[in-house]
């Protein structure tokens, strides 16, 4: 199944399918990262934190970041995490948004061989799992915006 814009704004596939979480992502096309901003430091978060992580201040408001960055870290998991129904091996890692901050995320890319460090990657909505009732749950994932060739 893929999960594709309608051309609308949102998704064809809205009615079956639900996110994994919600507030932290977008099911626009393209998608976009919710995450937070301290109004007292500056700094953005994600997921976002009512007290800012870095000063300890709630002034934090919420905040659209950047659905590009660059690949910071990565491996492949190989295991199931416990209660983790998807398919495997799936890639994660750490993509650098331009705001400074270093989002952990689910990759598109399972194969460490064909990611690059500081390789520039972009926010995709993605299939995770089909729950108990059917529906398709979605999540969001960084994916390299040109393949690399081992
Ligand atoms: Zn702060």
């Amino acid at each position: 199944m893929r999960v594709s814009g309608a051309g609308s704004g949102t998704f064809s596939a809205m009615s079956t399918a639900i996110p994994v979480h919600v507030g932290l992502f977008t099911e626009t096309d393209p998608p976009d990262l919710l995450g937070g901003r301290c109004t007292s430091c500056g700094n953005h978060n994600f997921p976002r934190h009512e007290i800012c992580p870095y000063c300890a201040s709630d002034a934090t408001e919420a905040a659209t970041l950047s659905a590009v960055g660059r690949l910071w870290a990565w491996t492949a998991v190989t295991h199931p995490p416990p209660g983790y129904r998807g398919d495997i091996p799936y890639g994660f890692g750490v993509v650098e948004l331009p705001e400074g901050l270093r989002v952990v995320t689910r990759l598109t890319e399972p194969d460490p061989s064909r990611l690059r460090p500081g390789q520039p990657m972009h926010l995709e909505v993605v299939p995770l799992h089909v729950d108990d009732a059917g529906q398709s749950v979605i999540t969001y994932a960084f994916a390299p915006d040109e393949p690399v060739t081992p």
